[in-house]
């Protein structure tokens, strides 16, 4: 076997006429008489190769790992106006026989088989297109806030309390003693804001063990939480995070336009996101729709029909619902000046699904601890939290997104593991 540098698929048109090394997968394989045809693939696309003689005696299963060697030379045969004319193919690591069919262009197999043969299915253009997206999504929304001055932290996932005080909580034995798993960064986010550092973001898995298998909950999902210092209110939260995803999906739409061409989705218009507070939306659910809302928050179904209100009524996908009742939030959660009953948080809904929690969290640690206690919580149980409150804490607030929730919205797919290359639900720990 020759070794000389490999090309990549996406660069043969700057090598046409001249002898090029190739790797990659093998898509397809067909005999014409004499000549075969190899469509290899690799992770920038795919090019016709074509066989002759001995090459064509081989047999080769596909998605078998091949090395080609030959020149390049124009045609009008093929859609990127190259073809490679193959002098010597050698079989790097052989594919046996595969569980389904997947070099189709709509694979017909269940989720489950799917998810059950991750490192195959994840090979198709369509599913292969929902990871390039989510990883330029990511990269998008980190260099936005790096630019606004946000740090971006790491804070544990093993932690000795949950964020909102117990419910749905993966529990664990950690030498003598118990440990959870973290629902959330909430508290390390707010302290790192308090440690000086008053804008941080961090990209990470949470855990949660509810125990409902929906198509939109996982049991570990990556959480893109942001915290803010020094705001004046509430509306500065909800105003960074309207200009952090606009500038995000922008950023998605450069980078991607084959993947997205391919999954035939558009980038939603994020100029001005309406709001709502959630009296509002629940006196409209009853009025227009007769629909009832369990107390303090809105159901699934309440989602959807909001969610399709404001898409007619203001042609926007998202809509923030404000002002939930201190009842429905958890205890570090800014009381409403006007009306304490309230808060001054927020949910964000896309496309008639929950994307986002956020608010303005209480800074002042004596009125912190009359929060817990109100909530039927013990402080002594969550001193390093709340002490860190007592070395001068700014105004501050933030939000956290499920990055799996906003690109199952944003790609229209229909269950959010679809969204996860290795999902972990009740059912499943494996692969
Ligand atoms: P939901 O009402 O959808 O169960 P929640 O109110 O429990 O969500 P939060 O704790 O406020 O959610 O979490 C903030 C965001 O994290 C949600 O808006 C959603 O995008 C995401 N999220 C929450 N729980 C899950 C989950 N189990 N699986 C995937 N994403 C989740």
């Amino acid at each position: 076997m020759e070794s000389s540098k490999r090309v990549l698929i996406s660069e043969c048109e700057q090598y046409v006429g001249k002898e090029v090394v190739l790797k990659g997968w093998v898509k397809k394989i067909r005999q014409l008489g004499k000549v075969g045809f190899l469509l290899l693939r690799d992770r920038t696309g795919t090019i016709q190769c074509v066989l002759e003689q001995e090459q064509n005696q081989l047999k080769i299963e596909t998605e078998s790992v091949v090395q080609v060697t030959g020149v390049l030379v124009d045609t009008e045969k093929t859609a990127n106006g190259v073809e490679l004319q193959v002098r010597e193919l050698t079989i790097l690591a052989e594919a046996g026989p595969l569980p389904f069919e997947i070099n189709k262009n709509h694979v017909k197999v269940g989720l489950d088989h799917l998810l059950n043969h991750r490192v195959l299915s994840l090979r198709h253009e369509q599913i292969n297109a929902i990871f390039t997206i989510q990883s330029m999504f990511v990269k998008g929304f980190t260099e936005f806030l790096t630019t606004e001055g946000f740090t971006r932290i790491f804070t544990p996932k093993i932690v000795s309390q949950g964020a909102e005080g117990g419910a749905n909580v993966f529990t664990f034995n950690y030498f003598d003693k118990h440990a959870y798993l973290a629902q959330s960064p909430q508290f390390y986010k707010q302290m790192m804001v308090g440690a000086g550092f008053e804008r941080v973001f961090e990209i990470a898995p949470v855990y949660r063990a509810e125990e409902h298998n929906s198509s939109r909950h996982l049991n570990e999902y990556i959480s893109l939480d942001v915290e803010i210092g020094f705001i004046d209110n509430v509306e500065e939260v909800m105003e960074m995070e309207r200009r952090v995803l606009q500038y995000t999906f922008q950023y998605v739409k450069e980078h991607c336009p084959n993947q997205l061409d391919l999954l035939k989705v558009e980038i939603p218009v994020l100029n001005n996101i309406p709001k709502m507070t959630l009296e509002e939306a629940q006196q409209l659910l009853k009025d227009k729709y007769q629909k009832s809302s369990p107390e303090g928050d809105l159901n699934t179904e309440g989602e959807k029909y909001i969610g399709r209100y404001i898409k007619d009524k203001y042609g926007s996908d998202f809509v923030f619902i404000t002002n939930y009742p201190r009842t429905s939030r958890p205890m570090y959660t800014m009381p409403n000046k006007e009306n304490p009953a309230l808060t001054d948080s927020f949910d964000l809904l896309y496309k008639g699904s929950e994307i986002t929690s956020g608010g303005q969290r209480i800074h002042c640690q004596t009125e912190l601890i009359e929060s817990f206690k109100e909530k039927g919580l013990n402080p002594s149980e969550f001193t390093t939290y709340i002490n860190s409150f007592a070395y001068g804490m700014p105004p501050h607030g933030g939000f956290g997104i499920g990055l799996e929730r906003i690109i199952m919205k944003f790609l229209n797919l229909g269950n959010i593991r679809e969204a996860s290359a290795f999902p972990r639900d009740c059912d499943r720990l494996i692969p």
